[in-house]
């Protein structure tokens, strides 16, 4: 699944990060500043420490040894308060950053096409909008300011070391290479093995939803122990992505804490034989000593940063790699001619190699009532998908008014041609929210008649009416209710053309009939395309397609095929379980209407 949503190559994510980073100048300055002013104030107690100690062995200081102590004590009150000012401004800048990077990423995953979303399944969507935003989060909340500290502060305790005396700054540059290599090292595995990680946490999550969201089916094939089984290899796969990373993580951070301790000790050893060869003061080797100390701080903070940022970049990079899908539609800015749909030697195919449409041609005629009938698989779900517009076709069109669908920008398709389906999703929120998400401008008036239309008169008997909180942690609708919603936000939209797919199925057959015949009095004048599932509909439609093995072979009323004798006449005998002569020459018995 992650190989349907790219990943950005880390170019990308370094010329994000950079570009988020310069977004903020302003606040990016103070918070600099303000560090950098934190890290002069804490560099004061070793040098007047090193003070001390000469004050205390020669007595040659100007100054006391309780003025010292003073000064020290007043540097650190300094200190302390500076970088309260320093960690909340850079905390602020996170929190922007962090903002507007959400609100960058929302914007993309809106954007995605339909085919995409389709294909892609949500695991992988749903892991990269929780996940990867959460690990990006705390990245940026904590490892941009603490990466800002560590750079500032570092800088300075290196500055102060090579002030107190070129020597005694030498011997720590035993702890480089370990440093250096170590990291190295950890660096050109790391960034793998966290998208290895991430990805695996993805399959986790896409097979807990199909397993959650499927229960029914598991529970009717009694595939729990396949799926169990499934979220035990998943599970497996994300333990050993794990292991691998903190594999890494135990081989650095030893490393790691040794090319610390080694500088430390080494200026102490070197300062030591330094001095008695009169070649440095004990003041200088004291301060030499503890701002080497001082230096570990600011290194292991930004060591460690580096672990969280390879996370973060990790997850930075599939949260980019959303914007890299490709647009499967371009707005060619042409204007259809009319609102007649026709579909022109169509073919597409869901895999290389495989056309599931093999040569398609329909037109739809101006307000007429299409039903496409035919075996499971045969195509009729992807052809419904054609003529909303939602996938693109591999060779041939679909087209409205002369225009291709694919060329029309999403919000202009949606005035001419909407798909329902039986899935119907209710947002969060009010009863009036949900439907207008259609037309954001509908006044109430207009959501109340599209209500009527579809008769959901009880929405009208909610205390709160149009205000009734539904969705998570609101009112729970019935499947009915809810269908009864996404119809009426269908009828707000109200689209020219319109693809039902199943859209009545979750009903009772004679619920499901009722239905249809309201909507197609308020739909009146618009064309319908209703993939049938049940022969009535097909009954009751202007014309019947039969779709069978990626071809439309029988097209015409349904009279007209039940005369022609061929497989429309075949399947509506064996649903109806009569001759079809006979139905022809009684009509449909009215009775089981
Ligand atoms: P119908 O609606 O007539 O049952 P579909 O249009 O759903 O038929 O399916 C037509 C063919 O395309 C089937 O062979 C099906 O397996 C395949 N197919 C449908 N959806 C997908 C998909 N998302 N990915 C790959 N193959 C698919």
């Amino acid at each position: 699944m992650s190989r349907i949503l790219p990943i950005a190559t880390p170019a990308q994510v370094r010329a994000y990060a950079r570009r988020l980073t310069l977004a903020y100048p302003r606040e990016l300055t103070t918070a600099l500043a303000l560090h950098g002013l934190a890290a002069v104030a804490g560099l004061a107690a070793p040098r007047l420490l090193g003070d001390l100690v000469e004050a205390v062995r020669h007595h040659t200081s100007h100054w006391t040894v309780d003025e010292i102590a003073i000064a020290i004590a007043a540097f650190v009150v300094a200190q302390g308060l500076l970088m309260r000012f320093a960690v909340y401004a850079s905390a602020r800048l996170g929190e922007k950053v962090l903002a507007r990077l959400r609100e960058e990423f929302v914007d993309r995953v809106l954007e995605l096409p339909l085919s995409t979303v389709e294909r892609a399944g949500t695991g992988d969507l749903i892991t990269r909008t929780s996940r990867d935003v959460d690990a990006l989060a705390r990245s940026v909340r904590h490892a941009v300011p603490e990466t800002l500290i560590a750079l500032v502060t570092g800088a300075f305790a290196l500055g102060a070391l090579v002030l107190v005396g070129p020597l005694t700054a030498l011997p720590c540059l035993v702890g480089v290479p370990l440093l250096w290599g170590g990291t190295k090292w950890y660096l050109a595995r790391a960034r793998d093995g966290y998208l290895r990680e991430n990805a695996a946490w993805g399959a986790v999550t896409a097979g807990l939803t199909e397993t959650v969201e499927g229960a029914r089916t598991v529970e009717a094939l009694r595939l729990e122990r396949r799926r169990v089984a499934r979220t035990d290899a998943d599970i497996a796969g994300a333990w050993a992505a794990e292991r691998y990373t903190l594999g890494l993580r135990t081989v650095w951070f030893p490393i790691v804490e040794i090319g610390y301790v080694l500088p430390v000790v080494a200026t102490l050893l070197a300062g030591g034989l330094l001095y008695t060869r009169g070649l440095a003061s004990l003041a200088q080797v004291t301060a030499a000593t503890l701002y080497v100390q001082q230096l570990i701080d600011p290194l292991d903070r930004l060591l460690s940063w580096i672990d969280e940022l390879q996370v973060g970049g990790a997850s930075l990079a599939r949260l980019l790699g959303v914007a890299d899908v490709r647009a499967d539609r371009t707005a060619a800015g042409r204007r259809p001619a009319g609102e007649l749909i026709t579909v022109d030697g169509v073919r597409y195919s869901y895999r290389e190699g495989h056309d599931v449409l093999h040569g398609v041609d329909l037109q739809l005629r101006q307000g007429e009532r299409l039903a496409m009938v035919g075996p499971s698989g045969a195509g009729k779900s992807t052809l419904g998908r054609l003529v909303a517009g939602i996938l693109r076709p591999r060779t041939g069109t679909v087209a409205v008014g002369g225009v291709p669908l694919v060329d029309l920008p999403l919000e202009e398709l949606r005035g001419h041609v909407a798909l329902v389906t039986q899935e119907h999703h209710v947002f969060k929120g009010t009863v009036r929210d949900n439907i207008v998400i259609a037309r954001p401008e509908a006044p109430d008036t207009d959501v109340e008649k599209a209500l009527g239309a579809v008769e959901a008169h009880w929405v009208a008997d909610l205390p709160d009416g149009l205000d009734t909180q539904v969705g998570a942690g609101g009112l729970t609708l019935s499947p009915a209710q809810a269908q009864q919603l996404a119809l009426a936000r269908l009828v707000l939209a109200d689209p020219h053309t319109l693809v039902l797919d199943e859209a009545t199925s979750l009903l009772d057959p004679r619920a499901a009939r009722h239905l249809e015949r309201t909507l197609s009095a308020v739909l009146d004048g618009r064309t319908v395309v209703a993939i049938a599932h049940r022969l009535h509909t097909a009954h009751d439609a202007d014309r019947v397609a039969v779709v069978e093995d990626g071809r439309i072979t029988e097209l015409g009323g349904h009279q007209e095929l039940i005369a022609e004798d061929g497989s429309y006449a075949a399947l509506w005998e064996s649903w109806h379980g009569r001759p079809s002569a006979r139905t022809v020459r009684g009509g449909p018995d009215r009775e089981t209407r």
